[in-house]
């Protein structure tokens, strides 16, 4: 069987639920699992850079696309509460699960998050989007989507304590511990095809996800293939999409990008030898 879990990323205090409900609606009513990367408190006047890749070199964008234009240039942080729309809509709709996706999603004095050295921030910022998500969903998330993809190794010792496990792009040997050291460095010598996108370190699991595959950057048609070629090497995939893209501006869908998308879900939910999956429950078969 191939598991593949669904990760959709930056969902916050402004996502509207008619967009997730556009976008995941078939795997909902199917009754397919859909891992939501949840921003506890999100930052807005983050300045748009690099970081932002195309939309950094496309639009030139002042501030962070993943808020709506209009709150974008706001210097402050916009935590989730418990009787905002979007969490109201998240806790009468099955099918979510809940992950955690940073903390404020900003760069501190121009430091990724994930990237913080000093262990007593890092560990506050932890508590303090744990109890918003307690309050808000009522449990904590057991895993933790990286923002921009990368750690510092005091982060990834904290993560470890509150987290079974993490998705991120690439794995490296700074983010496993001394065992699973060289087995980190052999992966470097495997392109994507060949390399297992997963490592387990003792009971702290590290995902990896391929490109971008479904980005508005993408050729449409060509989204589907990718996954079928990645399929066919592969027995894990973490499928990464960021809803605001099926938006882009925060307007109205575009509807060749969706289509696309409803189409491989479609797919996805055809074929005999996929399982469409949570986090928690690809953790269990990859530890049964
Ligand atoms: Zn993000």
């Amino acid at each position: 069987m191939k598991y593949v879990v669904i990760r959709d990323d930056d969902t916050c205090l402004f996502t509207k639920p008619e967009m997730l409900e556009l976008l995941y609606q078939p795997l909902l009513e199917a009754g397919k699992s859909v891992g939501l990367s949840v921003v506890p408190a999100i930052g807005g006047g983050q300045p748009a850079g690099v970081l932002n890749g195309p939309f950094w070199e496309q639009f030139r964008l002042d501030y962070s696309p993943c808020l709506p234009p209009h709150r974008r240039a706001e210097a402050q942080i916009f935590p989730l509460t418990p009787d905002c729309e979007i969490v109201r809509y998240l806790r009468s709709r099955p099918g979510y699960e809940i992950v955690q996706h940073g903390y404020n999603h900003i760069t501190i004095n121009g430091v990724r998050e994930g990237m913080l050295k000093e262990t007593q921030l890092i560990t506050e910022k932890i508590e303090t989007s744990r109890t918003i998500l307690k309050e808000c969903f009522g449990q904590t998330s057991d895993f933790f989507v990286v923002p921009w993809d990368d750690l510092s190794a005091e982060t990834l010792r904290i993560l470890r304590c509150y987290f079974k496990g993490i998705s991120l792009h690439r794995l490296g040997k700074r983010h496993v511990s001394w065992p699973r050291k060289a087995k980190a460095v052999a992966r470097r010598f495997l392109n994507d095809q060949n390399r297992t996108p997963y490592l387990r370190d003792g009971d702290f699991l590290l995902l990896e996800y391929p490109g971008p595959i479904l980005s508005m950057f993408n050729d449409f048609g060509m989204m589907k293939t990718q996954i079928v070629d990645f399929l066919a090497t592969h027995d894990v995939l973490v499928l990464v999409s960021h809803y605001w893209e099926y938006f882009w501006d925060w307007d109205e869908p575009n509807q060749e990008f969706l289509s696309a998308w409803h189409d491989i879900v479609a797919y996805l939910l055809d074929r005999p030898d996929v399982e469409i999956v949570s986090f928690s429950s690809l953790y269990n078969h990859l530890y049964s």
